[in-house]
């Protein structure tokens, strides 16, 4: 039998979990967790059916998936000294992009900053995508590893978009390692453990690690992305959840141009034999996407856009491996694989409050792509700032009033506007079904780059939204603005009702 994954007559999977994952079943209703990896892989059962795809008994891992492989920097970190009892001005907890990039740029300006993470010389594990003017708009063109001159969107069988929009893949072990010589030159120190607890004084805060240390501080940052360890949050959290399964694998060949990324691929012809799944898809759809690095090393992932719950991994892979048979593309082996869970939307956190938070922790995900690296880097340099003036400032404050003003940047009215509206563009796309997603990407990359360009990559405050959202219905179908109307009233009228009680 023709197999799409290298395999066995008994088509089975491994299932070694490792990094952010769930049990998406509940998500809805809770808080994402992070568990810990699992050491021993977990074998189910996915099987060929006579429809010529596979059947899941349990959430499953391809079994090319190799053992966790954590690879560390080399670099010999200044460690913080508990004995020392000294308060440092900012301890930013969590070592990811946007913790990393704020504990940078405060220590340059001569403050004194720990960075607290529990693996803090590890290699990200994500496999970040950005596109190529957002990174280059920061000066970090040396931090990609692969660039495509453009992007393809397959809205189904017969109608392609060119995105003439350049597209990168973040060199991690680059940015990561840049990163941390700055850190290093600029004297932060770093301590190896979790934060468990944080106990708020007048003038300072206790940071409780679970190694038993306890680490004081005038300014706390929570970088710890999803998990939300310290941030506080104070309305029912109920985000979307974009949930997609992503293997980085050397195949045998594949039919994708090299020189283009995928973007979206939304075709289903790949289920046509499998009325099921085919019936799933087109409920709550899932597409391709796809950095093509040569003709026979891919990174593929197949992504449910955004979901309420999220879906299971399970449902996932199973269209995945549909599609890469269908598609002709035999996997010899993997490198790596990514299960991604990104909450999108939701409530921002409290406003002000006295820990301060950036990235995944403090609702910086764009809530209509699920993508933040570079809204993050880009915002570090502004809580860098403000973190920078308020503490060197003359006035005497309280570490809650440093905090409150610290927040208000990072929040302005213009951005709190500008995600109330990107959350009405989640709430339309949870309720869009297969056709109903198609016909609205085929009228969102129609549109002028300035606007799609702008409000994919945040730059689009609310009036120019507002015209981007009449430019957008102006080119959808008819079909497709009687969708819009009928399924975007509440979340229209809910905006407004959000926008209208949040003022300055
Ligand atoms: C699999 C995946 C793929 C993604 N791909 C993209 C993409 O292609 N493009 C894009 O723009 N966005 C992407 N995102 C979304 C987002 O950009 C990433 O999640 C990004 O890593 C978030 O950065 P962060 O610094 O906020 O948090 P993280 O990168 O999650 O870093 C948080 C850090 O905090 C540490 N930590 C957690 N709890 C504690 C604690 N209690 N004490 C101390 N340390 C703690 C963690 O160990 C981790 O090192 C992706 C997300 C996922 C999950």
């Amino acid at each position: 039998m023709d197999t799409l994954l290298r395999t066995h007559s008994s088509f089975e999977f491994l299932h070694p979990l490792h990094r952010f994952a769930g049990n998406l079943t509940n998500l809805s209703s809770s808080k994402p967790q992070i568990h810990e990896p699992r050491l021993s892989p977990k074998k189910s059962h996915l099987k060929w059916s006579h429809g010529g795809c596979v059947k899941a008994s349990s959430s499953a891992l391809l079994e090319l998936v190799p053992e966790i492989k954590k690879e560390n920097l080399d670099f010999e970190l200044p460690l913080y000294d508990p004995s020392k009892g000294v308060v440092v001005d900012l301890v930013v907890v969590g070592g990811g992009p946007s913790g990393l990039a704020v504990a940078q740029q405060v220590s340059e300006a001569g403050l004194t900053v720990c960075s607290i993470d529990p693996s803090p010389k590890l290699i990200w594990p994500n496999n970040y995508g950005v596109w190529v003017d957002e990174f280059e708009a920061m000066d970090l063109l040396d931090c990609l590893d692969t660039t495509w001159s453009s992007a393809v969107v397959y809205i189904d069988e017969n109608s392609t978009k060119n995105l003439g929009r350049p597209y990168g893949r973040v060199n991690r072990k680059q940015l990561k390692s840049k990163m941390l010589k700055k850190c290093i030159s600029n004297g932060v120190k770093f301590h190896q453990a979790k934060v468990i607890k944080v106990i708020h004084e007048e003038l300072k805060s206790l940071l409780i690690c679970n190694d038993g240390v306890t680490i004081q501080a005038t300014l706390v940052l929570d970088a710890t992305g999803f998990s939300r360890s310290l941030v506080q949050y104070d309305k029912p959290y109920n985000p979307g959840f974009q949930v997609a399964y992503g293997i980085l694998a050397e195949v045998e060949e594949h039919p994708f141009d090299v020189d283009k990324m995928l973007f979206m691929d939304w075709r289903d012809s790949h289920l046509k034999n499998n009325p099921e799944i085919k019936d799933r898809n087109s409920k709550i759809p899932t597409f391709l996407y796809a950095m093509p690095f040569s003709s026979n090393r891919i990174f593929l992932e197949e992504t449910s856009l955004v979901a309420r719950p999220g879906l299971k991994f399970e449902d996932i892979q199973e269209r995945m491996v549909c599609r890469l048979k269908h598609l002709g593309i035999k996997v010899k082996s993997i490198e790596e694989d990514e299960r991604c869970v990104i909450p999108m939307g939701g409530p921002l956190p409290v406003l002000p409050q006295r820990v301060l938070g950036i990235g995944g922790t403090a609702g910086m995900v764009h809530p209509s792509t699920g993508y933040m690296v570079a809204r993050t880097l880009a915002a570090a340099p502004i809580v860098a700032k403000s973190i920078i003036q308020y503490l060197n400032s003359e006035k005497a404050a309280s570490g809650t009033d440093l905090s409150a003003e610290i927040w208000r940047d990072l929040w302005p009215i213009e951005r709190r506007r500008q995600r109330e509206f990107f959350c009405f563009g989640m709430d339309i796309l949870l309720k869009l079904d297969l056709e109903g997603t198609r016909r609205f990407f085929d009228a969102f990359f129609d549109l002028e780059p300035r606007y799609w360009h702008g409000f994919s990559s945040s730059r689009l405050f609310l009036p120019e939204l507002l015209t981007f959202g009449l430019s957008l219905f102006g080119h959808a179908s008819n079909t497709c603005r009687i969708e819009i109307m009928a399924k975007g009233t509440l979340p229209l009228a809910t905006m407004i009702n959000n926008l209208v009680q949040d003022r300055e």
